[in-house]
């Protein structure tokens, strides 16, 4: 059986290292920018930039109907960063108006890590990789709340490392979507891509 599709919602964002990311891990990958791709893929990545634009983007482009119901139908999906924003189900800190596809029983803070600590790396536990994610955080949210059925898959560790508040939610699951308020896709470890392409495959069978 062809390995299924997986789109990368093309409209802003670092849309180019998820792209190459995938192909590494050999996975089919295409463009999503217009309706007629939403029908086609078999699983969704959104990817970092600003998750502001990115809204008005995809209605404007027509894609946010069509990508909800594909959501809310169990189609599986990572996001990272502003990805995260876009599958946050609530929005803490947004600009009046800001809609997400939702997805993730959570509520997420933009840009929680605050100004003076703006970017930052730090080396992450991440539920089920037996070693840590060196995750790299720009203008990154955290996860405020969250609902039962959302598992925490890693946070932030030591009070005050790198600036980063500790125990804050960084990275999480639902069912078949996974978010990180990191970027995964910047450097060359593809493990979280990796198991992303496994999920899409598992629920394709
Ligand atoms: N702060 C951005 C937003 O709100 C996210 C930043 C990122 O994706 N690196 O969308």
């Amino acid at each position: 059986m062809a390995a299924p599709l997986i789109g990368v919602l093309a409209v802003q964002g670092d849309v180019r290292e998820h792209v190459s990311a995938l192909t590494e891990l050999g996975a089919a990958v295409t463009l999503v920018r217009r309706p007629e791709e939403v029908e086609q893929i078999e699983g969704l990545v959104i990817p970092g930039g600003e998750s502001t634009v990115m809204d008005k983007l995809v209605r404007a482009f027509g894609l946010r109907d069509l990508l909800r119901a594909r959501l809310a139908a169990g189609m599986p999906a990572f996001g990272s960063c502003a990805g995260m924003i876009m599958l946050a189900d609530r929005i803490a800190d947004a600009p009046q108006g800001q809609q997400t596809l939702g997805g993730l029983d959570l509520t997420v803070r933009r840009n929680a890590f605050g100004r003076q600590v703006d970017s930052f790396e730090t080396d992450l536990d991440f539920a089920g990789l037996d070693a840590p994610v060196h995750a790299v955080f720009i203008r990154a949210p955290w996860v405020e709340t969250l609902g039962p059925d959302v598992e925490v898959l890693a946070r932030v560790g030591h009070a005050g490392a790198e600036g980063a508040p500790a125990g804050r939610i960084v990275a999480v699951r639902q069912g078949t979507i996974t978010a990180t308020s990191f970027h995964p896709e910047v450097g060359r470890d593809r493990r979280i891509h990796a198991e992303f392409v496994e999920t899409v495959r598992r629920h394709h069978r």
